[in-house]
């Protein structure tokens, strides 16, 4: 198969002598065969590499040995590196002629802060670019057999972030709890009963399916699934790794039919 200039990587032989720059890349979901061509080909061309928790130690391992890393954190109140100094910190790389390579999990414009990181290079005149990753909702899903939109149950799916704010999750309910759609909840495991009991209070179906899925599309992948009144209990007693996802709808459902990955990693 010709697949020369297609695959081409389009970034200079060597960073020496001239001012660096910054890809902001995302990794996918772990599994490292979810990357994209244009990443894997970027990680063996970097001078340093910031990666944070939710890069995979197998996508790590994919780098050459002698590269620099930085590990930045992100952990949920255990962020190795703040925000603005992880923003420094790369600007600081790319003045002295770095090519540096900035990894994130899933894709870094989702839930990830990517927008932030660029806009203070923008501001320092740093060259970037971005490079999209398979994102937790559509990784995750796939691997759990979960269509998210389907003809019959889903004509729409909606991403939300269930980050709790001041104690309490600052969304717009009644838009949410609306039938015939699919919610991908990020970051909501700690949130899960406020979320399931809100959506019911504003309308959804108590019988609802919904699931949570633990460090999707790897081979800790683990699902638990029931509907939004019996949910919050079951992921309590299952004692669930992050990260986690958490799917709202009747295509929720399908899972039992189309669950691929499980059933293949069973007869492995
Ligand atoms: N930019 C990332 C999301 C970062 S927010 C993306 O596009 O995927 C971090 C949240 O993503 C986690 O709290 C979790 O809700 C979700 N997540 C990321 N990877 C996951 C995985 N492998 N399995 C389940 N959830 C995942």
């Amino acid at each position: 198969m010709e697949m020369g200039p297609v695959l081409s990587i389009r970034t200079p032989a060597t960073s020496e002598g001239s001012s660096g720059e910054v890809y902001l890349v995302g990794t996918g979901p772990g599994d490292p065969d979810l990357l994209t061509v244009r990443a894997c080909r970027l990680m063996q061309h970097a001078d340093v590499v910031l990666y944070d928790h939710l890069v995979s130690d197998e996508i790590l391992n994919l780098l050459p040995a002698l590269i620099e890393r930085i590990y930045v954190g992100k952990q949920r109140n255990n962020h190795a590196l703040r925000q603005e100094q992880i923003n420094q910190r790369m600007v600081d790389l790319a003045r002295s002629g770095k090519r540096v390579l900035r990894l994130k999990g899933g894709d870094p414009f989702v839930f990830g802060r990517g927008g932030e990181e660029i806009e203070s290079l923008a501001q320092a005149g740093i060259r970037f670019e971005v490079v999209p990753g398979i994102t937790a909702a559509l990784g995750v899903a796939a691997y759990a057999g979960i269509p998210l939109t389907h003809r019959n149950h889903a004509q729409a799916c909606t991403f939300v972030t269930g980050q709790l704010k001041d104690g309490s999750m600052n969304l717009d309910w009644p838009a949410l709890a609306r039938p015939n759609q699919t919610l991908v909840v990020y970051m909501g495991l700690l949130g899960l009963s406020v979320l399931c009991g809100k959506l019911v209070e504003n309308g959804r179906s108590p019988a609802t399916p919904a699931a949570v899925i633990q460090q999707g599309t790897t081979s800790a992948q683990r699902v638990i699934a029931g509907t939004l009144t019996t949910l919050p209990a079951l992921v309590d007693e299952a004692g669930l790794q992050p990260p986690t996802l958490i799917v709202i709808g009747e295509v929720v459902r399908l899972r039992e039919k189309l669950n691929w990955f499980e059933a293949k990693r069973n007869l492995a």
